[in-house]
């Protein structure tokens, strides 16, 4: 026997029983993005490595361990398969001007990568929708964003499973500020600091308070807090942000230890988190980046934008039973004998333009073994034609999920009566 192949680990199939549910919730995100007037924006999924490097911060995890770079053989490139979707996005509005004398709100959904260890929740390819809404110094979009969200996990009968956690990071010098404060305090306690806290407690030591190690919680709950080093304006924007999400009706607790790692990250942050999927809690994370744009050579422009990762919150959706039972054909055609599979095709043709759904038994089949199909495919009716319909041009309607006298209606007529049978 020839060999077998397997998938990449941590690279997952959607198969059929599946994939209709990820179309059941990627439809209800399309639906959510254009209600709140947000334009698709599509990028390729490699880029080049420094674009990352840049962007996301070379003190990360991502970039230090888990992106899967590569150097194209052909020109000697170094390429990277995106591990986020904020990169890609703003290196093509820089590229095509697309800030010249406007705002924009995009939204992106698609597969992104990261090299880390396969578990419940975490995969080497993954998927996230995001949005990155550019041009506006809020707080207005932020309290918008959070609506939407929120919108999202109504709409989607998640409500009660999600919390948000919010918090500011300031300004640029009130962070300086902090991060001088906080060098002095970890240097006090570099013996309890793990390896990971050693290294960044000079590069990135915001990141060491994110720590997950629970060894260093306390290390870290006592640490200079950087909302003591907020001034006025950042602290009106946290404030004027946080009345508009109450107005709003929008739960949220205060985290001070939310900083999300990255450098770019200013102001407003947040997490929406849920307790029901384990370790794995984070399901859509952002904030504001008011520096990013002109650090990737554009013109300044405030920038705000989340990612959503899509796999957790279809784990939750099944984990809730949340999720409709799989679509099935309006029709299953079932025909037998002479002339008729063309016969069967051509009316298959006219219901389909007459807006029914129908999937054509095809091939040879006992008119026992057809119905069974037909039974089995979760279809509403069959639509029989033997040879003697093809005589009289004529099909036989029998409906397969209720109780209904058979009809032999003329091949013309097959559609409105199907149509009338099922309103
Ligand atoms: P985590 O702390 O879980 O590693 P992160 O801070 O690395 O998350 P972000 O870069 O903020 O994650 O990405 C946004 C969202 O994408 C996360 O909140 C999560 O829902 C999802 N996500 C991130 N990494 C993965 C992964 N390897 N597999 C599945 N989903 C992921
Ligand atoms: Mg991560």
């Amino acid at each position: 026997m020839a060999q077998k192949y397997q998938a990449v680990k941590g690279m997952n199939d959607v198969l059929p029983a599946e994939s209709y549910q990820w179309e059941f919730f990627e439809g209800k995100l399309r639906e959510l993005l254009a209600d709140y007037g947000y334009q698709n924006i599509r990028t390729p999924i490699v880029e080049t490595t420094p674009l990352f490097v840049r962007a996301i911060g070379e003190v990360t995890d991502v970039v230090e361990k888990e992106m899967y770079t590569f150097i194209d053989s052909l020109n000697g490139d170094s390429l990277t398969l995106r591990p986020e979707g904020t990169a890609g996005t703003l290196r093509a509005v820089v590229e095509h001007n697309l800030l010249y004398n406007a705002t924009q709100k995009l939204w992106y959904m698609g597969p992104m990568f990261r090299h880390e260890r396969p578990q419940k929740g975490r995969y080497r390819q993954f998927h996230q929708m995001g949005v990155e809404a550019l041009g506006f110094g809020g707080p207005d979009i932020d309290a918008e964003i959070i609506a939407m969200t929120a919108d999202l996990w109504r709409r989607l009968g998640l409500s009660q499973y999600v919390r948000l956690e919010i918090n500011s990071l300031g300004n640029q010098e009130e962070r300086a500020a902090h991060r001088q404060a906080l060098i002095a305090y970890l240097e006090q306690h570099v013996d309890v600091l793990d390896e990971d806290g050693k290294r960044r407690m000079y590069s990135n030591p915001l990141r060491v308070l994110d720590t997950k190690n629970p060894a260093l919680q306390q290390m870290a709950n006592e640490a200079p807090k950087l909302s003591d080093y907020l001034g006025e304006a950042s602290r009106a924007h946290y404030e004027g942000w946080k009345a508009m999400i109450r107005e709003l009706g929008v739960d949220f607790v205060e985290n001070p230890r939310l900083v999300r790692g990255l450098d770019y990250y200013n102001q407003s942050v947040f997490e929406w988190v849920t307790s029901e999927l384990g370790a794995q809690g984070t399901i859509c994370a952002g904030g504001r980046y008011d520096g990013l744009i002109e650090q990737l050579g554009g013109k300044p422009a405030a920038g705000i934008g989340f990612g959503m990762g899509l796999e957790r919150v279809v784990l939750l959706l099944q984990d809730k039973q949340l999720l409709p039972a799989q679509r099935s054909v309006d029709i299953y055609l079932v025909n037998q004998g002479e002339g008729a599979a063309l016969y069967a095709m051509k009316l298959a043709q006219n219901l389909r333009a007459a807006g029914l759904s129908v999937v054509q038994h095809l091939g040879e089949g006992s008119f026992k073994s057809q119905m069974k199909k037909a039974d089995g495919s979760g279809a509403q009716f069959a639509v029989i034609v033997g040879e003697n319909e093809i005589k009289t041009g004529q099909a036989v309607i029998k409906a397969l999920r209720a109780e209904m006298d058979q009809h032999t209606v003329a091949a013309e007529a097959v559609a409105a009566t199907l149509i009338s049978l099922k309103a």
